[in-house]
């Protein structure tokens, strides 16, 4: 069975073919013309489902889309679903912002989200939510990783994203968190689909 990701990012289609190719399932990227949503949802599951919708409509497949970020307690959950449009420029330029608006700031208490919105072959649409805490730290660490991942320190591991290595990363983060609960909730739902005779 195929399903389309509502994204053109290969390490993004292949971690989640990782993830569900034992389920049988093969992710295909989305179409070069597929039209670009508005993301105007007011939380990630929204707008990861406005994205799958439109994967979905447009090809006809069952979809999977994401929508992650960062969420600083102490800046009332920003950047949140605006963490990839913080400010114009680089990576290095919106952890700079953060550093800036949080430099008197003693609480360093965050999270990255991910939330992961499937169309099921029927049209149903089921939605999944994954979370990692972690504290802002007062400088960069690390090279690995991407976006905000130097800042982000996991006490549990003593270390920032950006020193983790990729197999790590992905047992804790947010997105690796969300795809496994994706992994589940599919997995349940086609063995109940398939349980009363309906073809998926
Ligand atoms: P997207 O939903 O994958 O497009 O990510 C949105 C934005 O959130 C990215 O551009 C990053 O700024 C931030 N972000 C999401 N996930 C991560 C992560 O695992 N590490 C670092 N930054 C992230």
């Amino acid at each position: 069975m195929q399903f389309v990701l509502a994204s053109r990012n290969q390490k993004k289609l292949a971690e989640l073919a990782t993830v569900l190719g034992e389920l049988g399932i093969e992710i295909v990227p989305l179409p070069a013309d597929a039209p670009e949503p508005v993301e105007d949802g007011a939380t990630f599951e929204e707008n990861a489902q406005i994205k799958a919708r439109s994967a979905a409509a447009f090809t006809g497949l069952p979809a999977i889309a994401d929508d992650s970020g960062l969420c600083v307690d102490a800046l009332g959950g920003a950047p949140g679903i605006y963490s990839a449009r913080y400010c114009a420029g680089t990576d290095a330029d919106r952890n700079a912002r953060l550093l800036r608006e949080m430099a008197d700031v003693d609480d360093r208490a965050c999270r990255f989200v991910c939330a992961v919105a499937c169309v099921l072959p029927g049209g149903e649409l089921c939605t999944v939510r994954g979370e990692c805490a972690g504290e802002l730290l007062r400088e960069c660490r690390g090279a690995g990783g991407f976006g905000y991942d130097p800042l982000f320190y996991v006490p549990d591991y003593g270390c920032t994203f950006g020193e983790l290595p990729p197999a790590d990363k992905n047992r804790i983060s947010h997105r690796g968190r969300a795809l496994r609960a994706l992994r589940q909730a599919l997995r349940d739902h086609l063995t109940s689909t398939t349980q009363t005779g309906e073809m998926i």
